[in-house]
């Protein structure tokens, strides 16, 4: 078939591990957090967010912000949690980047077992990039956008997202 990824077709998880398809929300390590079953080094905490130190740091600093609505994955958070998310992510990387005193950083957010997601809560990953070698390392291998097949993409994508 041609290269009509973002066909509805094409989008199945043949790794996802069987809870995770039965169960999509399923109670996770996070909602254990969150429920104070399980201790954390807590960063910050409002009425829809809370964030806390990551118990496997990629780097010194590294931050899961999670919401504490449960839903597996980002296209399934409601618009209120999603802005309460997006309001405090950025004072949180200032935060971060004042304490550790790295100026530079990742925000990963992983939806999906194929797209590296372990824990399948809604979360965003704060990585501090001290040096080239520390913190998240990643082949970046890209393609060519084919302008025809682009401007395909972009109107089936803005007709989807009614914009
Ligand atoms: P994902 O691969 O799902 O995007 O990342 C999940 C993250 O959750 C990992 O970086 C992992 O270290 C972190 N994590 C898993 N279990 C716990 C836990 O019990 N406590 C904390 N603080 N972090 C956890």
């Amino acid at each position: 078939m041609a290269p009509a990824a973002y066909c509805k077709a094409h989008i199945v998880w043949p790794a996802a591990p069987e809870p995770y398809k039965l169960r999509p929300m399923a109670d996770t390590i996070f909602s254990k957090i969150l429920r104070g079953d399980i201790s954390c080094h807590k960063v910050y905490e409002d009425d829809l967010v809370f964030a806390f130190l990551d118990i496997g740091p990629l780097s010194f600093g590294h931050t899961l912000v999670i919401p504490k609505e449960e839903v597996a994955t980002l296209d399934l958070l409601s618009d209120e949690t999603a802005a309460a998310i997006g309001r405090v992510l950025p004072r949180l990387c200032r935060a971060i980047k004042t304490v550790t005193g790295a100026e530079q950083f990742n925000i990963l957010q992983n939806n999906g077992p194929m797209a590296h997601q372990a824990v399948f809560h809604v979360h965003f990953h704060i990585i501090p990039k001290p040096s080239v070698d520390t913190g998240l390392v990643m082949d970046w291998d890209s393609t060519k956008l084919d302008p025809e097949e682009g401007a395909r993409l972009a109107a089936a994508l803005s007709k989807e997202i009614g914009g």
